[in-house]
């Protein structure tokens, strides 16, 4: 890969957390020690959720929920298509068939009336995802949930810190799975962490992610058929340094995300992305315009190449799941307009904490300057 000038997200790590790090290695203790009840303290205070548990990844985090909570082959969950694969992917680790629903055209979120109507005698679950820390319809996704005795999984993955009036996504549903990839808003590394209000479940979490052991089991004993998705002391110490400096992260982004509004704000051939959630907090995890629906997928993806010959770091957020290759079976079930529209024509911008206000001005110059000549009447014709 081509290094970027500027990069399409970059990491934010403080000396102090390198050297939270650093005096971890100097211990003896580098798994299951003192820094993972930390971080999880940490995590559980935060979100207000009683139990927190860390894992190795997002995508683990999402695996164990599901068996916790029973998820069996022939079962059914509701999750959107518009999002990172891992979400459909959990579902069918266990066996069971994701059901994919269409989106809200502005918030990008699932559509809760589109969930309620794909409902059957077989759906166990809904798994609301926080698509670009953007909070879901919780109230809407609740009553449903409960009308119809399902379960309601929130994947926060992208949206640590975003509230749905004035509670922390994550800790709304029976359980919620945050992420902390590096181009997460907080990061790991690697490793996930989830909450829920439920101790039977996190009891069963807790073990699931140690090989199957519970609290009460000896290191040789194996109640349930469990897997290592434990995270280290060197993950936790990182991410519980940063926990502690979440607030001004979160501030960060929202400058740089309040930056690309005002310097996009009157560009006509693209559409922004809301700028505040009414009734809660969003968490920027990235930047995502959509082109005018006038420009084709191909116009999208010049503007890609434009950028990356610029040498800005750019990004089509998400190529629906249920056309995937890996989801060949699913693909001739479904067409969902909204998600299909949307991501032919998405464009993620560069996003990160340290991201200058003079970075964006020159992003977005370059975004209109090559918006324009897509516009000019020759474009398709290849220069020389
Ligand atoms: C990042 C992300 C995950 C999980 O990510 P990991 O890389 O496994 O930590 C899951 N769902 C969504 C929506 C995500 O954005």
């Amino acid at each position: 890969m081509i290094p970027m000038k500027i990069p399409l997200s970059a990491p934010d790590i403080s000396l102090a957390e390198i050297e939270a790090v650093v005096e971890v290695l100097r211990s003896s203790r580098l798994s299951l020690g003192p820094k993972l009840e930390e971080f999880e303290r940490a995590v559980a205070i935060y979100t207000g959720a009683p139990y927190a548990i860390g894992v190795s990844s997002g995508t683990a985090g999402l695996h164990l929920c599901m068996l916790a909570f029973g998820i069996r082959p022939g079962d059914e969950v509701i999750v959107p298509s518009f999002t990172f694969v891992a979400a459909a992917n959990a579902i069918r680790y266990v066996g069971a068939n994701p059901v994919f629903v269409d989106i809200d055209p502005v918030t990008l979120n699932i559509d809760p009336e589109q969930a309620e109507a794909a409902i059957t005698n077989k759906t166990r679950a809904i798994v609301a995802v926080h698509t670009f820390g953007y909070p879901a319809d919780m109230d809407a996704l609740l009553t449903i949930a409960r009308r119809h005795g399902l379960l309601l999984i929130e994947d926060a993955c992208e949206a640590i810190g975003a509230e749905s009036h004035s509670q922390k996504v994550g800790a709304l549903g029976d359980a919620g799975i945050f992420a902390f990839y590096p181009n997460k808003q907080i990061t790991t590394g690697e490793g996930g962490m989830i909450v829920t209000r439920d101790s039977g479940v996190a009891k069963k979490i807790r073990a699931l992610r140690n090989q199957g052991r519970y609290e009460t089991d000896d290191w040789f004993q194996h109640s349930e058929l469990g897997f290592n998705y434990r995270l280290s002391e060197m993950h936790c110490a990182l991410g519980s340094a940063q926990m502690k400096r979440i607030e001004s992260i979160l501030t960060a982004r929202e400058a740089v995300a309040r930056a690309y509004h005002q310097f996009l704000d009157n560009c006509t051939d693209i559409l922004l992305p809301p700028a505040y959630a009414p009734q809660g907090r969003i968490s920027w995890f990235v930047y995502v315009v959509r082109l005018h629906e006038k420009f084709t997928r191909a116009q999208r993806d010049a503007v890609l190449k434009h950028f990356a010959s610029a040498e800005i770091g750019c990004g089509r957020y998400f190529a629906p799941i249920h056309m995937q290759p890996s989801y060949g079976a699913w693909r001739n079930s479904y067409f969902l307009p909204v998600t299909e529209s949307v991501s032919a024509r998405t464009l993620a911008l560069p996003f990160f904490n340290k991201l200058t206000q003079a970075d964006v001005q020159h992003i977005c110059a370059v975004l209109r300057e090559t918006l324009e000549r897509l516009t000019k009447p020759n474009f398709s014709r290849n220069p020389r």
